[in-house]
């Protein structure tokens, strides 16, 4: 059974994260965020298919500045993702952002430290401890001899003991590896230590295909143990697709079921229609819905009308033509070249049905 582990509840703008609640979809833009325009396009787009918080890249005092632009017109709560530099943590804070990615013990002097804590303790703002298997310090990696789930926990509570000596915790911890096994041995230690709100990914996890693998069984996995409050998906790819992979952790799980979810069979010898090209079409066709909707897409009359019927909508393929299904009842025949306008008729029948008037 899956239970979440309580965690102390954090605010990302107006998204909570930890403190029981679903588990927060985010994603990063790939755009220069001095480039105001271009970063609240790709933001809009990863809002549109569910994201619910984005991070941007800020590498100079331009980008923190451009923080305030893009804030005024965003969909959505924006995180910083600083490495070292105080100073444009401080711009950035400045400039509204909601959360601020950051190594404490990267920052340089206690004093400047201090300066970040203070801003964000003003404004509320939640500080991201985020380790990875690549930036684990030399000391640690002396320790334990490569970068181990021991040495990736010790890291990130080195960093965690820093603001809790300031008395700050306002706190989300990241542990990634790009090596499964260790991110969710990783994660597991983690969890045993500290009841900050963790956001679990896979790092690097690599192309869409074999990335969207990895992370499905890493995080999968791990929020199976009960664990984690925030996801990214991280893949060689538009980020919209890392929105879609995340959405689709979460469905499998049961952990959110307010989207539209498409059960397709595999095909076989038996099938006589484009299944695959009906199946995927529908998928993409229905894939910016937010409304709880499960629709079948099955190949013929053997196991067809069986899964069509559980289904809100459904369609069982015939030779050259289909069986549509809507709420288990069979409600018309139609030839292969209109199943998909004919599914679709029925869906958009549907989502209007379920929308809050
Ligand atoms: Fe084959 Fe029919 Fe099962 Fe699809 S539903 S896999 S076509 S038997």
């Amino acid at each position: 059974m899956y239970k979440r582990e309580e965690t102390k509840p954090v605010f990302v703008g107006g998204v909570q994260i930890g403190g029981q609640k679903s588990v927060v979809i985010q994603s990063m833009t790939t755009a220069d965020t001095r480039d105001v325009e271009k970063t609240l396009a790709e933001i809009q787009r990863l809002h549109d298919v569910g994201c619910q918080i984005v991070r941007l890249a800020v590498i100079n005092e331009d980008a923190a500045r451009a923080i305030k632009k893009i804030k005024e017109r965003s969909p959505l709560p924006l995180v910083a993702d600083i490495h070292f530099d105080h100073k444009l943590a401080l711009i950035a804070l400045e400039s509204g952002i909601d959360k601020i990615r950051i190594n404490p013990g990267n920052i340089g002097s206690k004093e400047k430290t201090k300066r970040v804590v203070e801003a964000c303790r003003e404004r509320n703002v939640p500080i991201r401890i985020g380790v990875n298997s690549g930036s684990v310090e030399k000391r640690l990696l002396e320790k334990y001899g490569y970068p181990s789930p021991e040495a990736i926990v010790e890291s990130a509570m080195d960093h965690v003991e820093i603001l809790e000596d300031l008395n700050y915790d306002n706190i989300v911890i990241s542990l990634k590896s790009s090596d499964v096994p260790t991110m969710i041995q990783t994660y597991s230690l983690m969890a045993q230590k500290r009841n900050y709100p963790l956001h679990v990914g896979v790092t690097e996890a690599g192309t869409q295909f074999s990335g969207s693998i990895k992370s499905a069984v890493g995080i999968g996995t791990v929020l199976s143990m009960g664990i984690g409050d925030t996801i990214r998906v991280s893949l060689t790819a538009d980020p919209v697709e890392e929105i879609k992979v995340a959405k689709q952790i979460l469905r499998s799980l049961d952990i959110v079921n307010n989207d539209p979810v498409v059960i397709a069979c595999p095909s076989c010898g038996r099938c006589a229609i484009d299944l695959i090209g009906l199946a995927t079409k529908v998928e993409d066709a229905i894939s910016t819905l937010k409304v709880p909707l499960k629709v079948a897409v099955m190949g013929c009359a053997v196991n067809g009308p069986g899964e069509a019927r559980e289904a809100d909508v459904g369609v069982a393929g015939g030779n050259g033509e289909g069986l549509i299904f809507r709420n288990g009842e069979i409600v018309r025949k139609v030839k292969e070249t209109e199943l998909f306008e004919e599914l679709m008729k029925e869906i958009n029948e549907m989502v209007g049905e379920q929308k809050p008037t």
